[in-house]
């Protein structure tokens, strides 16, 4: 990429045997290849745990001591030679599964956009699910060999640390990164200056600086506004996720729209392809077009080119969750821009103007849509509901032949999988089980494991879960001033032995987390049932500025503080990366309840599924394609509701009936102690066997690339264009 590099790095004076690991933390693989992050664990787990696998800060403050001891540990040495080997084997591949399916389109690169990525838990720069996905497909893209390229923000006050009040309430905890103890390096000139890019904003140009993080091969290039020549209010536009001003949510779209396409010219990239990853980084097709009109083109021209290379996938079924801007604010940030379009102020508004019940606005997801060859939604139902809500730009189609498809979500297997799992895996599937994740007959051997295997690697992640929360409870009994209830709250009472369903994600309304809660008296009876008790740990994060979201907190919450619960009611705070995986790995039953269809897709089950943790869901998203009725349960009907409260009482009915007549007794019943449950593991089984490959990132990345890449690169990626009204 011409003569632009990122900083120098690995400056850690780590003695000769051991030296590149300073280059390894440098490079997310670690975070995803097996074995790898022993290599911090092994030389000071205490630490290693108390940084949060915080690479660069770990090998900043790992004592000598312990650096000398493991360079004479032959087996450390060994991991280390094994590992660094497998990293420049991975680095350096030319047979990826990309160079022997596409070699002609190598020369083609993919950007992708988004406005958050969930990578590590020591990147706090994603909200939720959109984050995670957009971080699982970065890594499945470097794995598959794809010649991708991403752009995003690095919010240098990273998304909140969440603490729950006594009461109840959540407080939003404010981080700041130092960007110096993180795995991200400035991209430089030729005279080691920071490669600046700008846009104009009403009144001033504001700069950004790039930094680059590598996720594999794959590098992620993060635009940070907190540099000397913009003002103090411009040094904050890039300061936090998703604000509800404005002002500064407009103002960052076109940084990352406008500004993300001059990075990546800058970095010396012609990408074939452009994939919007939700709307918030739409602008960047005017981007487009602006270069061809100053090329010579005009508007009808160029916007039938960008049309030809972008590509659009939405996730939100939710009308009015999507990204729009009222026309003043239009008008104060574009009356600039779109003279250089060659366009008045009608024709500019056009192109994305979307009727609300409160007015026309310019719409993220309309421009999008308008400017893309392919529109995907993300899971099947998603992609129905998605025809649904977007076909007034299609006025002359009917519903199912709006020009938009649907990938359904996956997750990455390496990040996602338990490091006991994947032994087992290792020890009963076909050695090149890994290679081929995505093929559904590599995981049919997952039926020989035995089953006091399978129960014993089930029981080691519960029981692992368990010591971490009551790590984290003691910690806090310790250091923060929490009342005693609090303590109990954090699951300290918990039994590693006791049937443990999870519900973690983000608190918004329509999750309906409360419904497993809506009937206290008949759950109680199976959480405090003598010898067969069912325990519940919640944990999840509201917007901060999503009231309702946090009077839910507040609703579990104060029903996790009762006594009459015995300690068995939970809610964990600050749900993060490190939190989800011990609880996808470590509990029994994984329970969602969305109010369908809002669940676009969802992928903690996902997770939950691959690891033999049992989903208990509503029929949306991607359940409802995954369910089989052997590898888990469905709570209520595969229908919509009109009326909400008619839906929330059956659904209601239906989760209670099927804790008491299936789940718990099949948990429990017909084994001696210690036994396994065979029916259980039986189901264990399946759920792994035929949901692990198909909601793979490996499965949903090739899907993107054959269907809506190659075609893009191929350039006959088009589709008929939405109408302008
Ligand atoms: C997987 C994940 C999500 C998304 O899960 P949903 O199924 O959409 O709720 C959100 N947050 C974290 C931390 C995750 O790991």
């Amino acid at each position: 990429m011409a003569q632009f590099r990122a900083a120098k790095r690995n400056h850690f004076n780590l003695p000769r045997p051991i030296e590149r690991l300073g280059e390894l933390v440098y490079n997310l693989w670690w975070t995803w290849a097996p074995e790898a992050e022993r290599l911090f664990d092994r030389i000071d787990p205490s630490l290693w745990e108390r940084l949060n696998h915080n690479p660069v800060l770990f090998l900043r403050q790992v004592e000598r001591s312990h650096i000398n001891a493991v360079i004479h540990d032959k087996s450390y040495l060994q991991l280390y030679m094994q590992t660094m080997q497998a990293f420049d084997d991975y680095m350096l591949a030319e047979n990826t599964w990309f160079t022997r399916e596409h070699a002609g389109l190598l020369h083609k690169p993919i950007a992708y956009l988004s406005s958050e990525f969930g990578l590590h838990e020591t990147l706090p720069i994603y909200a939720g699910g959109l984050g995670i996905l957009s971080g699982d497909h970065l890594k499945e893209a470097s794995d598959l060999g794809l010649p991708l390229v991403a752009v995003g923000f690095i919010y240098h006050q990273g998304y909140f640390s969440q603490h729950i009040t006594e009461d109840g309430w959540q407080e939003a905890h404010q981080v700041t990164l130092d960007f110096n103890d993180l795995p991200v390096a400035p991209v430089l000139d030729e005279v080691e200056r920071p490669l600046m890019v700008s846009v104009d904003l009403p009144g001033r140009t504001v700069h950004a600086r790039l930094l680059e993080i590598r996720v594999g091969r794959v590098p992620l290039y993060l635009l940070d506004s907190n540099v000397e020549d913009n003002t103090s209010t411009d040094r904050e536009l890039t300061a936090r996720l998703y604000s509800s001003d404005l002002d500064l949510r407009i103002s960052q779209e076109i940084l990352l729209g406008i500004g993300g396409v001059r990075a990546l010219r800058m970095l010396g990239y012609n990408p074939t392809v452009w994939h919007m990853n939700e709307g918030h980084s739409a602008f960047l097709v005017l981007e487009q077009a602006r270069e061809l009109i100053q090329s010579g083109r005009t508007f009808e021209e160029a916007s039938q080119q960008v049309r030809a290379a972008n590509i659009f996938t939405t996730h939100t079924p939710v009308p009015a969750g999507s990204d729009e801007f009222p026309h003043w604010l239009i008008d104060k940030y574009f009356s600039n821009y779109w003279p250089h379009l060659g366009l008045n102020r009608e024709q500019f508004i056009q192109i994305a103007n979307r009727e609300m019940p409160w007015g026309e606005t310019f719409s993220m997801p309309v421009l999008a849509m308008k400017m893309a060859a392919q529109r995907n939604g993300v899971s099947e139902l998603h992609g129905q509901v998605a025809r649904r809500m977007w076909n007034f730009l299609w006025p002359e189609l009917p519903d199912s032949e709006v020009p938009i498809s649907h990938i359904t979500n996956g997750i990455h297997t390496g990040t996602w999988i338990a490091r006991s799992l994947f032994e087992l895996l290792n020890n009963y599937l076909e050695a090149d089980w890994y290679e081929n994740l995505d093929d559904p007959d590599v995981w049919e051997a997952v039926n020989s494991i035995p089953d006091d295997e399978l129960w014993d690697m089930r029981r080691h992640l519960k029981r692992k879960l368990v010591a971490y929360m009551r790590e984290r409870a003691r910690d806090q009994w310790m250091h923060d001033s929490v009342h005693p209830i609090q303590i109990i709250a954090d699951g300290t009472l918990l039994d590693p032995y006791a049937l443990t369903i999870g519900f973690a994600r983000r608190f918004a309304t329509y999750k309906r987390a409360s419904l497993v809660l809506s009937d206290m008296e008949r759950l109680l009876k199976m959480v405090n049932a003598p010898n067969r008790p069912l325990q519940i740990i919640f944990a999840g994060k509201a917007h901060p500025a999503d009231e309702p979201g946090k009077q839910l907190i507040q609703e579990v919450y104060r029903a996790v503080k009762q006594s009459d619960n015995g300690g068995r009611l939970v809610f964990l705070e600050d749900y993060d990366i490190n939190l989800a995986r011990y609880l996808v790995q470590g509990v029994d039953v994984w329970l969602n309840t969305p109010r369908r269809p809002n669940e676009a897709s969802g992928t903690s089950g996902q997770k939950a599924a691959l690891n033999g943790v049992l989903n208990f869901s509503i029929l949306d998203g991607w359940w409802r394609e995954g369910y089989n009725g052997r590898n888990g349960w469905a709570i209520g009907e595969d229908r919509d509701y009109e009326d909400h409260d008619a839906q929330d009482a059956a659904e209601a009915e239906s989760l209670y009936n099927i804790l008491e007549n299936e789940i718990v007794p099949l948990y429990y019943n017909n084994r001696g102690p210690g036994e396994p449950p065979s029916e259980w593991l039986r189901m264990v089984k399946e759920s792994i066997r035929t949901l692990g490959p198909r909601f793979s990132m490996r499965r949903m990345v090739k899907e993107y690339t054959t269907d809506l890449y190659q075609p893009v690169m191929l350039g006959n990626g088009q589709l008929p264009p939405a109408q302008d009204r």
